[in-house]
């Protein structure tokens, strides 16, 4: 039994966040993040500096980056409705000015794509806290009925949106 729950803690948690597995400094060569000081983020300056003596630095792809390479999602957001359809280019337009706004709080949180379906969009992101805020964003200016499930059997948020 107990390796059954341990099983499940591990799909709970977020594999890809393990900190153990980055040196400091770490550039990751495809976006750039810097992991510095337990923290990820972006610094033009600070990449310009590290990049001098790159003998001191490692390379190794930042947690978004891996999950995007190996198609993980941790969210997705279904789009759902002819109001969907009819409204497309300005709730896309709302659902990337979301992403931006909460990727500069944490630039780990990134869209990883958006479909488009026979019954709407559907967007998948790398982080849950991405999805549910991009689900309440839809909400908050479209109305339209919000519901959110959560996997129990992996770390993995669902959400759906409707208006017909
Ligand atoms: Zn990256």
């Amino acid at each position: 039994m107990k390796r059954i729950d341990k099983l499940y803690d591990m799909k709970l948690h977020d594999p890809y966040m393990d900190k153990s597995q980055y040196k400091d400094p770490t550039i990751c060569p495809s976006c750039k993040l810097i992991y510095h000081n337990k923290r990820w983020f972006w610094d033009e300056d600070y990449y310009k500096e590290l990049m001098k003596d790159k003998s001191k630095v490692n390379f190794k792809k930042c947690p978004a980056c891996r999950k995007i390479e190996d198609h993980y999602p941790l969210g997705i957001v279904e789009l759902v409705g002819d109001y969907v359809k009819e409204n497309k280019q300005e709730i896309l337009n709302l659902i990337k000015n979301e992403a931006e706004y909460e990727m500069k709080r944490n630039p780990l949180a990134r869209i990883m794509s958006i479909k488009e379906t026979d019954d709407g969009l559907v967007i998948e992101t790398t982080t849950e806290t991405l999805a549910k805020k991009l689900g309440k964003a839809v909400h908050k200016a479209h109305q339209g009925e919000l519901e959110f499930s959560f996997s129990d059997s992996q770390k993995l948020l669902r959400v759906y949106w409707s208006r017909e």
